[in-house]
């Protein structure tokens, strides 16, 4: 299986990573096998989370392969903000894990610059991160963050963070651009190591996993993590990384053209539909924010509606969306006939009725469309 460079680390990870959460829904027997596998088939970057069943991931990757722990990269993850509990919680992982060393230890879920403030600053979670790291424990210190999240760019201007991880996948490239746009480019620029997650959008894409995969393996990232529980989805995630060829050109385009979940109503911010003193894009990137341009208004089939409703507002950022559209200087009026924009749009989208839709969700149904 290929294998890229970590940044600067002097690691070289295969390009699927293990996600470890996943492990929490089964067995002792069953995870130990499923990670055996992982390694066997070539698989050496293993991650989890000290939040993951409260230890129960990392236990069992402890029990199942510390005995080829020199075969491995191993990555787990750290939330608690204070560098007391945050030893603690670094001591813990290192005895559950069964190990004397984590490769990279991340600052978990990092969403505020509030929470950066508290990780960074005096006391901080970061001390506990750098003690450990003088002491051998860990290796390396990662950052990791879902959704839209300028506060990531900000840390790794702030920070040498040597990894970081974010969510890359074909929907949310449209609903989180900057995240490819410039917060891709300014981590390879520094030599941070960059880690996908979140490439089939926590299932969203069930309906297209295989070029959901290929898209986030085309990348310029060091590894896609997959979730896995069994060993069929163990088998498939491995083969498609064995035979995979990267995704480009108009293969990609053709991706974004017809891919069911994007269908005539996620915006890919062409940006042809512009018009002088108007862009809709403005209104489009708020309602990505709020629901990541997930609800269309429209019942289709179950499973869609269904995962539409769990994951639409996962990563919590609806109110701050609705602030900043407030006081924002691109706003629908409500009485406007905006349909004349809709014979630009490459995608199909009836922006008349999008834009409306938008507003309806950024003002809290304060206004009946
Ligand atoms: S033309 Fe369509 S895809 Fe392009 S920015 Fe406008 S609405 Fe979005």
């Amino acid at each position: 299986m290929e294998k890229r460079a970590l940044g600067k680390t002097g690691l070289s990870l295969s390009i699927v990573g293990f996600g470890g959460f996943h492990l929490i829904e089964i067995g002792s027997g069953e995870a130990g096998r499923l990670l055996n596998n992982y390694l066997d088939r070539g698989g050496n970057y293993i991650e989890t989370a000290a939040s993951y069943g409260d230890g129960n991931s990392e236990q069992k990757i402890g029990r199942a392969i510390s005995h080829r722990r020199d075969e491995f990269i191993l990555a787990t993850k750290c939330e608690v903000r204070d560098a007391k509990s945050a030893s603690a919680m670094i001591d813990r992982s290192l005895r559950y894990l069964q190990t004397d060393h984590i490769d990279v230890l991340f600052m978990h879920a990092v969403q505020t610059s509030e929470t950066l403030a508290a990780v960074l600053g005096p006391g901080g979670e970061i001390e506990a991160a750098e003690r450990a790291r003088e002491a051998g424990k860990v290796r390396f210190i990662a950052i990791s963050g879902h959704g839209h999240q300028p506060v990531l760019e900000e840390a790794v201007a702030r920070y040498p963070f040597d990894v970081l991880m974010t969510g890359f996948n074909y929907l949310d490239r449209f609903n989180f651009p900057e995240v490819e746009s410039r917060l891709l480019p300014l981590c390879l620029d520094k030599g941070v190591g960059v880690l996908a997650m979140k490439s089939v959008a926590d299932g969203y894409l069930y309906r297209s996993w295989e070029p959901a995969i290929r898209y986030a393996f085309s990348l310029p990232v060091a590894s896609v993590v997959l979730g896995m529980n069994d060993l069929t989805m163990l088998e498939r995630d491995m083969s498609l990384a064995e035979r995979y060829s990267p995704m480009a050109g108009a293969e990609l385009e053709r991706l974004f053209r017809e891919a069911p979940e994007l269908g005539d109503y996620v915006c890919r911010m062409c940006g042809k539909c512009r018009v002088d003193g108007f862009d809709p894009r403005e209104v489009f990137r708020l309602e990505a924010i709020y629901d990541r341009q997930m609800d269309d208004r429209r019942i289709d089939d179950a499973a869609p509606y269904a995962l539409r409703e769990r994951l639409r507002f996962w990563f919590g950022q609806s109110a701050e969306a609705q602030a900043a559209y407030g006081s924002s200087a691109t706003r629908v009026d409500p009485e406007r006939d905006y349909s004349g924009l809709s014979s630009s749009c490459p995608y199909g989208i009836d922006i008349d009725r999008k834009l409306k839709i938008a507003h309806d969700k950024l003002t809290g149904s304060a206004y009946i469309y």
